[in-house]
C-alpha cells in the first residue's frame, strides 16, 4: 500500500511530542475557556483559574465534563470566547432547528478545521486531479460544508451536489467523471438501488470510493456497499460540536479510526461509573477540542459508544484508532443521517391541541432507508369517520413533525385509547431496523 500524508510531521508525531502539543493547545484552550461566560463559573472552585495551572495532561481530570444540556443552557452565547465580530460562521447539530447547540468559529478556526477535513479525505489515496461529488446535506449541517472545504484544499473538483435526487446525481457523475462520493451509508445503498433500477452502466461511471458517515453502521454493511458499488468506502466520524466531520477517519487500513489527536484529546469513560476504560473495552467517548478558538468544549460527553485500538497502524500514523461507533448511550435516533430526540417529536405532537396524549414512534428501513412513522392518538373531541378533517390534522401534525425535526414521517391517526399505553419513554419508540453492528 502507498500511504500518503497530508502532513506527515503531524500524522507520524512520535507521541511524546504528541502529547507534549496537547498539554501547550490544551492549556491555550483553556485560556479561551476561562473567558466564556459558561466555563467561568464551571471552572470556579476546581484550581484551575489560568491556563498555567494545567501542569500535565492529567490535569484535564479536574475539569467536569460538558454534556448537551450544558450547551443548550450556554445558548446563544454562554461558550462564545472571543469577540462576535471575530466569528464568520456558525453551525448547528443537524435535526435541529439552530437552538439547541450552536458553535462558533473564527477565520483561523475554519481553517484548522479545513486541514483536519483535508488530510482525511487525502489519506484515502485522493489528490487533485479527483472530482468530488459531495451527496451530503449543506446547510446548518456541518458535513456539507465541512467536505467542501476540505475536497478544495486537496485540490479536487468539489461537484455541491446535496443529497437526493439520484437521476440528478447520476448525471453528474457521467457528465464529469465524478470518482469519489460523500454520502450517509444508507444513501449509498439507496444510489445503488437506483442505479440498477435506472439501468445504468457501472463501467460508464468512474467512481472508485466513498467516505461514508453520519451515522452507525457496520462492516457488513461497508462491505455490501464496496461489493455492490465496486468502490473502498471509508468511515468518517465527526459531530458538530467538536466542529463536524474531520474528527476520525479511517486510513487505508480499513482497521479503526484515527481520531485526530492533535486536535482533539480523546477518553474513553464508563457512563456509569464516569472512570476510564481499558484500551479495547467498550465506554463512551469523551472529547475535548485543541484547535478551536471561537467556542472552546471541554471534556464533552458524546454519548457515543467506541473503543480505543492502541496498536500500531501499518499506515504508520501515531494517532490511536477508535473502533467504529456502535451506538449511543442515550435515546437519540439516527434517521438517514438525521439526529433526532423522541422529545423534539413528542413537543411537536403536544403542541397541536387536537392530538391526543399517547403516541408510538416507529422507525424501520424501507428499502434501505429509514421511515419514520409517528402514531398519534386524536383527542377525545375528534369524530374517527370524518375523513376531510382528519386529514387536515394529519397534515398539521406532519408539517409541525417536520418543522422541528427536518425528517419527513408518514403520520397514522388513532381512536382515543386504541394505542398501547406505555409508563416508559424508550417504550413510545419502536426501532425495528436490524442491529447488525
Ligand atoms: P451532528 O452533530 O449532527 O454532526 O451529529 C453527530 C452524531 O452523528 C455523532 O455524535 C454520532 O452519534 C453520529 N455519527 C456521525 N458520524 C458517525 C459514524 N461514522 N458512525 C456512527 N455514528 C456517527
Ligand atoms: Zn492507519
Amino acid at each position: 500500500m502507498n500511504y500518503q500524508y497530508w502532513n506527515e510531521q503531524f500524522e507520524k508525531m512520535p507521541r511524546r511530542d504528541l502529547e507534549a502539543w496537547q498539554l501547550e493547545k490544551l492549556r491555550e484552550t483553556a485560556g479561551f475557556a476561562l473567558r466564556t461566560p459558561f466555563y467561568k463559573e464551571r471552572l470556579a472552585g476546581t484550581g484551575i483559574g489560568e491556563p498555567g495551572d494545567i501542569k500535565t495532561l492529567e490535569d484535564l481530570k479536574r475539569i467536569p465534563f460538558t454534556t448537551k444540556e450544558d450547551l443548550r443552557r450556554g445558548f446563544p452565547y454562554g461558550f462564545l470566547s472571543i469577540s462576535r465580530d471575530e466569528v464568520i460562521r456558525l453551525h448547528a447539530s443537524s435535526g435541529t432547528t439552530g437552538a439547541p447547540t450552536t458553535i462558533y468559529f473564527s477565520r483561523e478556526d475554519l481553517a484548522r478545521w479545513t486541514g483536519f477535513v483535508a488530510r482525511c479525505i487525502y489519506s484515502t489515496g485522493c489528490n487533485k486531479t479527483d472530482v468530488f461529488q459531495n451527496m451530503i446535506t449543506y446547510g446548518l449541517f456541518t458535513g456539507g460544508l465541512g467536505f467542501h472545504a476540505g475536497g478544495e484544499a486537496v485540490g479536487m473538483l468539489v461537484i455541491p451536489s446535496g443529497p437526493g435526487n439520484t437521476t440528478r446525481q447520476f448525471r453528474l457523475m457521467q457528465d464529469f467523471g465524478t470518482t469519489v462520493v460523500h454520502a450517509t451509508p444508507s444513501f449509498l445503498l439507496h444510489v445503488e438501488a437506483r442505479m440498477r433500477e435506472e439501468g445504468i452502466n457501472r463501467d460508464r461511471i468512474r467512481l472508485k470510493r466513498a467516505f461514508a458517515g453520519a451515522e452507525p453502521y457496520s462492516e457488513d454493511t461497508r462491505r455490501r456497499i464496496e461489493e455492490l458499488l465496486r468502490i473502498d468506502v471509508y468511515n468518517s466520524y465527526g459531530l458538530s460540536e467538536m466542529n463536524g466531520p474531520g474528527v476520525a477517519f479511517e486510513c487505508q487500513a480499513k482497521n479503526g479510526l484515527h481520531i485526530w489527536e492533535d486536535g482533539y484529546i480523546a477518553e474513553i469513560i464508563n457512563p456509569d461509573t464516569l472512570e476510564p476504560v481499558k484500551d479495547g473495552e467498550t465506554g463512551e467517548l469523551v472529547l475535548t477540542i485543541l484547535c478551536r478558538e471561537a467556542t472552546p468544549i471541554l471534556r464533552y460527553r458524546t454519548r457515543d459508544l467506541s473503543a480505543f485500538y492502541t496498536g500500531p497502524c501499518p499506515c504508520g500514523r501515531t494517532h490511536r484508532r477508535l473502533r467504529r461507533i456502535t451506538g449511543r448511550t442515550d435515546d437519540m435516533l439516527i434517521i438517514n443521517g438525521v439526529n433526532v430526540f423522541p422529545s423534539q417529536i413528542e413537543e411537536a405532537i403536544m403542541a397541536i391541541k387536537e392530538a391526543g396524549n399517547n403516541y408510538l414512534i416507529v422507525v424501520e428501513k424501507e428499502g434501505v432507508l429509514d421511515k419514520l412513522t409517528v402514531k398519534t392518538e386524536v383527542g377525545p373531541d375528534i369524530f374517527m369517520d370524518d375523513a376531510r378533517p382528519l386529514n387536515a390534522l394529519r397534515e398539521r401534525i406532519r408539517k409541525t413533525i417536520q418543522a422541528s425535526i427536518t425528517v419527513n414521517p408518514r403520520v397514522e391517526l388513532h381512536e382515543p385509547g386504541s394505542l398501547p399505553v406505555s409508563e416508559g419513554k424508550a417504550l413510545r419508540v419502536q426501532d425495528k431496523r436490524p442491529k447488525d453492528l
